[in-house]
């Protein structure tokens, strides 16, 4: 039996995975920052509902808690919650806001995965999987036949280059761990109010691929659907 925890699984990609994990056969722990989001979910797709904000000490050390006295183990990380802030002209945009990107899509990372590290320790198999994005690559973004080259903005793709090297150090530093990026692709959800061109199905393909690895996969690549992102 393999237990996954997705952060932010309440709506969107998160949401998605979440089922197709669930119909593979995982437990799944649906993460909320909102509880009755999460139950709501949880009573459409299954899984067991967990109050997790990633930007909450108290909240993410009350979910460990509560995987380790139910469970003792975590066999999958996904660090999905994210936020994109607004791609505000680069001259308008604050510390603060940028700030405030970073403190759920960089912070909340590390606060889960060091929160979590403790249990995954404990799998047979342990894997994080990290939620990046085309737009957190120098090589997508400066790649003129890729539509994430058109966009500008200064807090999300520099917050998802933060998570690409925080797995390629989270996987050098944790040798016993397989932790990968991925990126989903512009997807239509709340976060670009669903002016992205994939299906949420479409859009989780790496995740759930690389929330399936097998204990000799990779670790400390950055993946999409078809294959490996430049960083
Ligand atoms: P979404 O539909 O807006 O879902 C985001 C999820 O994150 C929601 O469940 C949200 O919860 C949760 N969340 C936000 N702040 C949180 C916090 N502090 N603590 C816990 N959960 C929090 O967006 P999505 O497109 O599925 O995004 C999922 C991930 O994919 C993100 O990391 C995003 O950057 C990445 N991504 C998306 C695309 C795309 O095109 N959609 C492309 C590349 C990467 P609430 O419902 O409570 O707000």
């Amino acid at each position: 039996m393999t237990t996954t925890l997705i952060t932010g699984a309440n709506k969107g990609l998160g949401r998605e995975a979440a089922r197709q994990l669930i119909a593979a056969g995982h437990t799944v722990y649906v993460g909320s920052r909102d509880f009755d989001r999460g139950e709501a979910t949880v009573a459409e797709i299954g899984g067991i509902p967990l109050q997790i904000d990633v930007t909450s000490d108290e909240s993410v050390r009350a979910a460990a808690k509560r995987i380790e006295s139910e469970v003792g183990h975590l066999d999958v990380l996904v660090n999905n919650a994210g936020i994109a802030g607004g791609f505000s002209s680069v001259t308008d945009v604050t510390a603060d806001d940028v700030a405030t990107v970073y403190a759920t899509n960089v912070f909340g990372v590390v606060r889960v995965t060091q929160a979590f590290v403790p249990l995954l320790e404990r799998s047979e198999a342990p894997v994080i999987v990290n939620v990046s994005s085309g737009m957190g690559s120098f090589a997508v973004t400066l790649d003129p036949s890729r539509f994430e080259s058109t966009l500008v903005g200064l807090a999300y793709p520099s917050s998802k280059a933060a998570v690409n090297m925080l797995t390629s150090m989270y996987a050098k530093g944790m040798p016993n761990i397989r932790v990968n990026a991925v990126d989903p692709g512009y997807t239509a959800t709340d976060l670009n109010g669903h002016r992205g061109t994939q299906t949420v199905e479409e859009g989780v393909r790496a995740i759930v691929a690389m929330a399936q690895i097998a204990s000799e996969g990779p670790t400390g690549s950055f993946v999409d659907a078809v294959g490996t992102v430049a960083w």
